[in-house]
C-alpha cells in the first residue's frame, strides 16, 4: 500500500485553535509547506476568551469558565498539559490556563510562524472542478482585516479546523418572535452581572445550561431551568434542592407578548429573559465543494472516518469534527494521518470503500436509533484507538481512560463540586508517574 514518498505540498490550515495547530504541526512534521490562515489575532480558537460580544465573535467561553475535565487527560500525545508556577494550578482549570497551555504548546514546537493572524478565509473552491479525482488544486481567498486586502491562493490541499461551536442552534418556539424581553444563546454569554434581580429561564439541560444556571442563582430572582426531559441527574437534583430560586420546568409551550412562558405542563411565568443554551450547529460558509460534502442536520458528510471527503481526500478533510471524545489526542491522530497521506506515506482505501463504510456507519447509527444531528457524538474509546491504528497513533493510556471515567461519573453525582474534590487520588498519581508526564519533567510545577 505505501506508495511515492516525501511529495512536498503546499497546504492551507484554515484555524489555530488546537485542531489547526496540531495539524500544522504535524503537516511540518512531513515536510509540507504550511501556512495556517486564522481569523482572530492570536491563537487558541475557542480558548481565546472574547469579552466583547457585538459583532462577530468565535469563542463561546464565559468568564467563569472551568475545564469539564481535569487537565491530566487532555494534553496532546507528547506535550503534557502540566501545571506551572504562578499558573492556574488547579486540576480542573479555568479556561485561560487551556489558553495558556496552546500558546506553550505553539511556543515549544515553534508553530507561529506558520500563522497568519486576522485573516479570514471567505473562500475555498476547486481551481479546476473537472480534475475531480486527479490533481486537485483549491483556491483560497482571504481577507486581512487591518487592511482590508482580499488574497486569493492556490493550495494542493486544505484542512478545514474551524470548529463547531460558534454558530448558535435555536430552538423553534411559538411565540419566540412576539416575545419582546431579553432572549439570547449562551454564545454570546459572559458573567451573570446582566440578569441581576430578573427572572431568567435557561433552556437546555445541558453542561452550559447546567453550570451557568448554576452562577446565576446568586445573582438573579429565579433562574427556571426548562429540560426536554425531568429525569435529572443526581447531581442536578442535589443542586437545585439546595438553591431556593433554582427551579427544573418542562420543555417550553409558547412564549408570549406580556411576558408570559408557558411550558408543556401547562405551569406558567412572566420572565425578563429567556438563555438559550442550545447548542451549536456545524458550518462551513467559506466551503464551495460543489455540493460533495454538505451539512444535513448536523451531519458532516459524506465524511470517511469523520474526516475525509472520500471524492476529494486526501486533498480536503477535516479535522476536530466529532465531539464526545478526549479531544486533543484525537485531533493529534487526525492531523497525522492526513500529513502522511499528502505525503504519500500511506493511502487510503479505494472510493467505493470509503463510501461503504460510510454508509454502513450511517445505517449502524440508524439502527442504534441515533439521531442524524448525532452523527459525530463518538462517545467510546475504542473508535479512537481503532482510529489512531490507522496511521501507529498510541491507544490511550489506560490511566487517560479511566480518569475521564470518573470524572464523569463524579460530574453526575456531584455537580457543583467535582471540580474541587474527587475520589480518583491513585488513578492521578499513576499518571503523574508515567512516562507521559515524566517526559518534560523539568518544565513542571512540583508542588
Ligand atoms: C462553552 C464550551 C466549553 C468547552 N469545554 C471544553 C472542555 O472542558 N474540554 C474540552 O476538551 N473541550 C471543551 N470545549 C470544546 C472546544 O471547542 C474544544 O476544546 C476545542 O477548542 C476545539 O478545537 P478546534 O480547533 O477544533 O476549534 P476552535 O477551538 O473553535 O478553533 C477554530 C479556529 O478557527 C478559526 N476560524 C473559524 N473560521 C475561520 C475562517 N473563516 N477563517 C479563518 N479562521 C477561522 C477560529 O477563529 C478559531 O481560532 C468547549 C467548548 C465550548 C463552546
Amino acid at each position: 500500500m505505501v506508495t511515492v514518498r516525501n511529495q512536498s505540498k503546499h497546504v492551507c490550515v484554515i484555524g489555530s485553535g488546537p485542531s489547526g495547530l496540531v495539524a500544522a504541526r504535524e503537516l511540518r512534521k512531513e515536510g509540507q509547506s504550511v501556512v495556517v490562515l486564522e481569523q482572530n489575532h492570536d491563537v487558541g480558537g475557542q480558548w481565546l476568551y472574547d469579552p466583547h460580544v457585538e459583532g462577530e465573535v468565535h469563542s463561546s467561553i464565559y468568564a467563569s469558565l472551568r475545564l469539564i475535565s481535569p487537565r491530566e487527560i487532555m494534553g496532546f500525545s507528547d506535550f503534557p498539559f502540566l501545571v506551572k508556577k504562578d499558573r492556574d494550578i488547579r486540576r480542573f482549570p479555568g479556561h485561560r490556563e487551556l489558553f495558556l497551555y496552546l500558546k506553550d504548546f505553539c511556543e515549544w514546537f515553534g508553530l507561529r510562524e506558520m500563522i497568519r493572524f486576522n485573516t479570514r478565509v471567505e473562500y475555498v473552491g476547486m481551481l479546476d472542478s473537472g480534475a475531480i479525482g486527479r490533481d486537485l488544486k483549491w483556491v483560497v481567498r482571504s481577507r486581512e482585516k487591518k487592511a482590508e486586502k482580499v488574497v486569493e491562493e492556490v493550495f494542493d490541499a486544505v484542512v478545514v479546523a474551524t470548529g463547531h461551536y460558534s454558530q448558535p442552534k435555536l430552538p423553534s418556539i411559538k411565540g419566540m418572535d412576539e416575545w419582546k424581553r431579553k432572549q439570547m444563546h449562551s454564545h454570546i454569554y459572559r458573567d451573570p452581572l446582566p440578569f441581576r434581580n430578573e427572572v431568567v429561564v435557561v433552556v437546555g439541560n445541558s453542561l452550559s445550561g447546567q453550570d451557568i444556571s448554576m452562577e446565576l442563582v446568586d445573582v438573579a430572582k429565579e433562574v427556571h431551568l426548562s429540560s426536554k426531559s425531568l429525569d435529572i441527574t443526581e447531581g442536578l437534583s442535589k443542586v437545585i434542592s439546595k438553591h431556593e430560586n433554582l427551579h427544573l420546568r418542562s420543555q417550553i409551550e409558547s412564549l408570549h407578548e406580556d411576558g408570559r412562558v408557558l411550558f408543556v405542563d401547562g405551569s406558567w411565568l412572566i420572565a425578563d429573559s429567556i438563555l438559550y443554551c442550545t447548542g451549536y450547529s456545524y458550518g462551513f460558509p467559506f466551503l464551495d465543494t460543489k455540493g460533495i460534502v454538505g451539512v444535513d442536520d448536523d451531519r458532516v458528510g459524506p465524511l470517511y472516518e469523520h474526516t475525509f471527503p472520500p471524492s476529494l481526500a486526501p486533498s480536503l478533510s477535516f479535522v476536530g469534527i466529532p465531539r464526545k471524545l478526549i479531544g486533543f489526542p484525537f485531533f493529534e491522530s487526525q492531523a497525522k494521518w492526513i500529513a502522511q497521506l499528502l505525503s504519500g506515506k500511506r493511502a487510503l482505501p479505494s472510493w467505493d470503500d470509503m463510501m461503504q463504510s460510510i454508509k454502513e456507519f450511517y445505517h449502524s447509527r440508524d439502527l442504534a436509533g441515533i439521531p442524524k444531528h448525532n452523527t459525530h457524538d463518538i462517545g467510546e474509546f475504542e473508535y479512537c484507538d481503532r482510529y489512531g491504528d490507522n496511521v501507529g497513533f498510541p491507544h490511550l493510556e489506560e490511566w487517560r481512560k479511566q480518569i475521564c471515567v470518573s470524572a464523569l461519573v463524579n460530574a453526575v453525582a456531584n455537580l457543583e463540586t467535582y471540580r474541587d474534590s474527587w475520589d480518583d487520588e491513585e488513578l492521578l498519581q499513576e499518571a503523574l508517574q508515567s512516562p507521559y508526564f515524566t517526559q518534560l519533567q523539568n518544565e513542571a510545577f512540583t508542588q
